[in-house]
């Protein structure tokens, strides 16, 4: 059975159209049926407009179907996580849409460990939801919810794994660019308890989205890169609408992607701890791979989506984590990306290196890089795939994780179809321009063949 409700990140919509009350209701109903109509379900949700209709009918639902439920507010996604992990509840329910737009909304479900349920527990709810099978629990079973406020704990458990007084030592300065959304609730607070003066921009909360919209896209962080300019900051950090990312900005404002970030978070950990792994979806920069071989360790490479990376930190045993649009996962912590924990942990790393942001970057190897999409219709996306992967050329190696990822001495390029949008999506990276053109020119190229092949 194929999911038709869960994404890469839980089930989303818009409101209005997938999202309305009845929808909300009958889904949190299979939820609760899935776990038995019985245990401690945590809900939290993030700050959008639309989160107080969509929390109530969750929490009406849950309550009606006889389960416990611990209200955690308006918090991010990784404190939702955290919460259900440290109250050994049996699920968790976290109402978000992450970086959409303020017109979507969604629930993502929480396992018991703090990771988000696996595709299999998907499906299962899928067909509950299909054959509506719910449950309302007799009136005298009835629990009512509980509210709970956990920042502490969970900036408590964020500072545990930093050097705190290293970090104090060093008076630091921050920005912190909240995007009106759940990340200002935490990362402010964290900073300041870790001895930072911090400068925020888009702190109030606002499920418009007004200051930059909810994807920390770089080129939309420039208000973020100049006040770190003016203030003369350290590095600055902006977090998506569910504070799991964060993407950082250097002492002269510039802003990277989250490739750079990752490698050196990597660079860090591998190089303190026993087990080298560093787990990554298979469209991130080499400069991972790099790191690793310089540090005598390994990569792991997963399909992209963050249940694959967690699940494999937890299988491998590695401490950390990382996806090129920013998110990090640090085991020691929580096994999921958390837009907090990275930014502590770039304080930590900038303190006891005593370098700016900026070297520690240029000291990362450098490839160039390129993406492009090729409009393909959904029904035809399985054969363009195998044709694709059968006529491929030679390389070095042929990963056949997500799509296809050819690589080759120094330079890689992955085809792959998107799991929301008929399109077929082409990363490539490379050491030179000229190679990454051609690489991604050769690319397009058989797409196209293999789509008319089928048309
Ligand atoms: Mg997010």
């Amino acid at each position: 059975m194929k999911r038709k409700y869960f994404g890469t990140n839980g089930v989303r919509g818009i409101i209005g159209d997938l999202m309305t009350p009845q929808f909300v209701v009958n889904m949190t109903s299979a939820i609760a049926n899935f776990i038995g109509n019985k245990g401690t379900v945590v809900v939290g949700s993030d700050a959008r407009v639309s989160s107080p209709f969509i929390k109530n009918a969750v929490l009406s639902s849950l309550i009606a179907s006889g389960i416990e439920v611990i209200d955690v507010g308006t918090v991010p996604t990784p404190l939702t996580q955290f919460a259900v992990k440290h109250l050994k509840a049996k699920l968790g329910i976290m109402i978000t849409a992450s970086h959409n737009p303020p017109q979507f909304n969604g629930l993502k479900v929480i396992a018991s460990d703090g990771i988000e349920l696996s595709v299999n527990d998907q499906i299962a709810i899928e067909k509950i939801y299909a054959e509506h099978d719910y449950h309302i629990a007799s009136w005298d079973k009835l629990y009512n919810v509980t509210k709970l406020t956990l920042i502490d704990e969970y900036l408590d458990s964020i500072i545990s794994n930093v050097d705190q007084s290293l970090i104090e030592k060093k008076h630091l300065k921050v920005v912190v660019d909240g995007g009106n959304a759940v990340g200002s609730i935490v990362t402010p607070l964290l900073m300041k308890r870790l001895g930072i003066k911090v400068y925020s921009v888009n702190s109030h909360l606002d499920g418009t989205f007004p200051g930059r919209g909810s994807e920390p896209l770089p080129s939309m962080l420039s208000v973020m890169g100049e006040t770190a300019k003016q203030t003369k900051a350290d590095f600055a950090v902006a977090h998506d609408g569910d504070a799991d990312r964060a993407i950082f900005g250097n002492e002269k404002g510039e802003v990277y992607w989250g490739d750079k970030s990752i490698a050196l978070f990597e660079k860090w950990t591998l190089s303190k701890e026993k087990t080298k792994i560093f787990v990554t979806p298979v469209s991130s920069s080499k400069v991972v791979l790099d790191i690793a071989n310089q540090l005598n360790g390994k990569v792991i490479w997963t399909p992209v989506g963050c249940i694959y990376v967690s699940r494999k930190m937890m299988e491998s045993g590695s401490f950390i984590g990382g996806e090129e649009n920013g998110g990090l996962f640090y085991r020691k912590h929580i096994p999921v990306r958390d837009g907090a924990m990275a930014a502590a942990l770039m304080a930590n790393i900038i303190a006891e290196t005593s370098s700016p942001l900026s070297d520690l970057i240029n000291e990362l190897p450098n490839y160039y890089q390129k993406k492009d999409k090729i409009p393909c219709p959904n029904e035809l996306k399985d054969k363009v795939l195998k044709y694709i992967s059968e006529n491929v050329g030679k390389a070095e190696e042929i990963i056949t994780l997500d799509g296809v990822k050819l690589v080759y001495e120094n330079s890689w390029s992955l085809i792959r179809p998107s799991g929301t949008e008929p399109i077929f999506r082409i990363f490539v990276e490379a050491s030179s321009q000229e190679r990454a053109d051609q690489l991604l020119s050769e690319g397009k190229s058989l797409i196209n063949l293999a789509i008319k092949n089928f048309s």
